[in-house]
């Protein structure tokens, strides 16, 4: 079988997300038939650096031995049970390393980002709800993203995502951003955002805002956006003064992506909620966790009769397979210098995309760990230039998925220094030929 003939019998019954399926008149898609550490290959045997890692899943590379035979032996043993009632050995674990980890106390199972994220907007209210008091709206960040479900998309603001649904959606509140990372835009921001606080959690009803939600340093889907560790903590100062919740979605940037394992960590807080996917099973399997703090914890821990348990279920909830990948994950963590390695490849890049600020459509290049963005000028989407380097870069072995005028790098850590080097290269020539290029 070839690409084509795959790509057509594909088109005849799938539809696909993200994606006007119409642009596949023009655009082929490219079927996948292996991987193999930071490569994919076609079925006709051209290979692509993933420089995307799957979407942000990715850590140790495609078909990677050791989490391979991790789910190979969880296979032999169970498969899937479920999770009311009864447990088993790989989620104790998990939940022993998640906990120890991120300095938080109990783990509850999703299987996928935007339930996470479901999950801790639910659990944040029902927390105030078993206190007494009802608070119906959640604080969030503008260019923030969360997920394409109802409630994680009303707390979104990406509005190419939320625009279509905006009747259907959830009220809420949404805060200013810094401009960029520097001390000045974070104090400005940190100072509006006060003022916010003030006038909408003090009502003559009481305070109506649950929690706060946002992605700590890096907003992915958001353009790949990055602001300042102190942001990150004024942030969680402010939650603390004025009686909020926390709730950190680090689906996207968790696990090594900015440079520690959680991105918290550099701002040196804690979260009530912290929300986990992606990376957590290492690009394998579906697979979140919503980790909080006892104190949350025990406000739904009652007598039955008192109907105060959180009664949220989804069928394949703490997924055994799906868990054995999650803890072969934090096997390599822990038995190899990861982040180490990281902190020079992420040096390396940085060096070597200096040279990208001599390109005139070159506006910012920007880096947070190991996610890097060289952000265009503000070319009128119509343009599509992003797809000229997405084009460009697959006709010559990477996989690069531009949002909008941001090209980015955010590769499994298994990358190469001369991996490295030609999807710098790739994406360089690329946004050279994005001057003159338009799509469509
Ligand atoms: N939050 C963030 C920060 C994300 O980047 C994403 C996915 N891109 C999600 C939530 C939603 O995760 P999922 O796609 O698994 O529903």
């Amino acid at each position: 079988m070839n690409n084509w003939e795959v790509m057509e019998r594909d088109l005849k019954v799938n539809w696909h997300p993200c994606t006007q399926m119409k642009d596949h008149q023009i655009l082929p898609m490219i079927p996948i038939r292996r991987g193999e550490g930071v490569y994919l290959e076609d079925f006709e045997g051209n290979r692509y650096i993933d420089a995307i890692s799957s979407w942000w899943v990715n850590l140790f590379g495609h078909r990677n031995p050791y989490i391979n035979r991790k789910i190979k032996e969880q296979l032999e043993e169970l498969e899937h049970i479920i999770f009311a009632g009864f447990t088993h050995w790989g989620a104790v674990r998990l939940g022993e390393r998640i906990t120890q980890l991120t300095g938080l106390d109990k783990v509850f199972y999703g299987d996928n980002g935007s339930s996470a994220v479901e999950i801790a907007l639910k659990m944040s209210f029902h927390y105030w709800k078993n206190r007494g008091e009802t608070r119906p709206l959640f604080f969030s960040l503008e260019n923030s993203y969360h997920g394409e479900t109802i409630g994680a998309l009303s707390v979104g603001d990406v509005g190419l995502y939320k625009e279509t649904y905006r009747e259907i959606l959830l009220e809420n509140r949404t805060l200013p951003i810094p401009a960029d990372q520097s001390e000045e835009e974070t104090v400005k921001a940190l100072t509006q955002i006060r003022q916010i606080f003030e006038r909408e959690t003090q009502t003559p009803t009481g305070n109506p805002i649950s929690a706060l939600i946002m992605e700590p340093l890096v907003q992915c889907a958001g353009y790949m956006k990055m602001h300042s560790p102190q942001f990150v903590a004024g942030l969680a100062q402010l939650c603390r003064e004025f009686n909020i919740h926390l709730i950190l979605d680090e689906i996207a940037v968790g696990f090594g992506r900015t440079g520690t394992l959680f991105a918290f960590q550099q701002a040196d807080i804690k979260p009530d909620f912290l929300c986990l996917s992606k990376g957590l099973t290492g690009g394998y399997l579906p697979l979140s966790l919503v980790v909080t703090t006892d104190e949350v914890y025990q406000a739904f821990y009652c007598d039955y009769k008192e109907m105060k348990a959180f009664l949220h279920s989804h069928s394949y909830t703490g997924n055994p397979l799906a868990v054995a990948a999650a803890n072969a994950t934090l096997d390599i963590f822990e038995t190899q210098p990861v982040l180490e390695e990281n902190r020079k490849k992420s040096q390396y890049i940085w060096e070597k995309i200096q040279k990208f600020k001599e390109l005139p459509n070159v506006k910012e290049i920007r880096q947070t760990g190991m996610i890097t963005a060289i952000e265009m000028i503000p070319y009128p989407w119509q343009e599509r230039r992003g797809l000229v380097v997405y084009q460009y870069g697959l006709q010559n072995g990477v996989l690069l998925r531009p949002l909008g005028n941001v090209i980015y790098f955010m590769p499994p850590y298994v990358i190469d220094y001369s991996e490295i080097d030609q999807m710098i290269e790739v994406a360089y020539r690329g946004i050279e030929l994005a001057q003159t290029q338009k799509w469509g």
